[in-house]
């Protein structure tokens, strides 16, 4: 109950494990097909340009930028967590013309600010933001943000990491040009693949550079040689090994959500979300996120007065086999980050998680009615 790497289901690590065939294998190749599909459903979109990249979800953002970003296009990036401020060190080394917003940690990214922003510098033309960030469990107004920028003709690059599969998400609806994602938050997927999406007018964008893209690894106008068919390109033709076995992970767990729905897999992280805040609040802990922010799938809390952080992470561990996760950045020692991603999302987790800290914490010495926060997440559920 980290902040991910998620807990990957059985079904998922048996797909993992079947025969390593060809990357250009007609079975394979099927198989990509099915992937770029299952992938238009989770994000919503009919995006033609939607695929897996082959390494984690930094190298999606890097993707982004990489791709999107001509030297010196003016590029404004809101920081409120530290994934933002990795947003603006991938901008530079793209070459963009670097505008920053910055937020208090624990606060959405103000569509105010943004709008003010964009009116007050008509050069810009990129906006770029986290919509889920896991460092502060902060969910920001993505629909909100991307309409400002469409009224100020800016694109948008969106980090969807930890918000894809687990909070709403329209790609196509809230119009979004660019977004990625990652494999082990709430998709509950092995980690080491980024899922992207490029609407019409970034692929436009792309394909107008005159600029050579300085990653060649990423750059996509060569990697859709590898993952697109059409009849200007008959041929599928080699750029880099796929990692094979990862993307029959990757099917597998995309297959559950859509067996899900993915509305449902919505509703149960708020379900989960709901019952853990109720014990948590019996408990004394309290969230740092206002009500209308918080994220279901990444919970951060502050750590009571008196408490010692590493040792009641190190008690769950050794005595309940239960990871929750540290403070990052500026909340580091004095928050707590719960998560309940994907399929670790799910009532046994909620009463583990509770009832493992009313016993931890009466042990250090701070005193909390662990019967009465289990009756409150039961009472959540019922
Ligand atoms: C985890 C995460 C990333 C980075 O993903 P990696 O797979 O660790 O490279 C980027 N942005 C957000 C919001 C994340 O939570």
């Amino acid at each position: 109950m980290g902040p991910g790497p998620s807990d990957v289901s059985p079904r998922v690590l048996k797909a993992l494990g079947q025969p390593t065939i060809g990357h250009l294998d007609p079975a394979f190749v099927g198989l990509m097909d099915e992937i770029k599909d299952l992938l238009q459903y989770v994000f919503m979109t009919e995006n033609r340009l939607t695929i897996p990249v082959s390494a984690p979800g930094s190298a999606g953002m890097e993707t982004c930028f990489m791709n999107m970003v001509d030297p010196n296009d003016h590029v404004l990036v809101c920081i409120n967590g530290v994934f933002g401020g990795r947003m603006t060190e991938v901008a530079k080394r793209a070459g963009a013309k670097l505008t920053t917003l910055e937020f208090d940690w624990g606060t959405e990214v103000d569509p105010a600010k943004v709008e003010e922003a964009l009116a007050a510098d008509d050069s810009i033309s990129m906006l770029a933001f986290v919509h889920a960030e896991t460092s502060t469990g902060v969910r920001s107004d993505a629909k909100t943000l991307c309409e400002i920028a469409r009224k100020h003709d800016c694109l948008t690059i969106v980090d969807a990491v930890t918000s894809l599969a687990g909070i709403e998400l329209r790609v196509d609806d809230w119009g979004i040009d660019a977004i990625y994602s990652g494999t082990q938050k709430c998709l509950s997927c092995v980690p080491g693949i980024s899922p992207v999406s490029f609407s019409e007018k970034a692929v436009a964008k792309i394909q107008s550079r005159e600029h050579t893209n300085d990653s060649w690894f990423l750059d996509l106008k060569l990697v859709m040689a590898y993952w697109e068919q059409s009849e200007a390109q008959p041929k599928r033709a080699y750029h880099h090994t796929a990692p094979v076995n990862s993307l029959y992970a990757l099917h597998e767990s995309l297959l559950m959500v859509k067996e899900e729905g993915l509305e449902n897999a919505w509703a149960r992280h708020a379900k989960h979300h709901n019952a853990l805040v109720a014990g948590l609040s019996v408990l004394g802990i309290e969230l740092i996120v206002a009500e209308e922010y918080r994220l279901p799938e990444l919970n951060t809390v502050k750590i009571p007065e008196g408490v010692d952080d590493a040792a009641v992470r190190t008690a769950l561990l050794s005595q309940f086999d239960l990871e929750i996760g540290a403070g990052l950045g500026k909340f580091a020692g004095n928050a707590w980050r719960i998560g309940l991603m994907g399929s670790a999302c799910k009532r046994e987790n909620v009463e583990l998680c509770i009832s493992a800290l009313a016993s931890v914490l009466n042990e250090q010495g701070y005193d909390c009615d662990g019967d009465a926060a289990m009756a409150a997440v039961a009472n959540s559920y019922a």
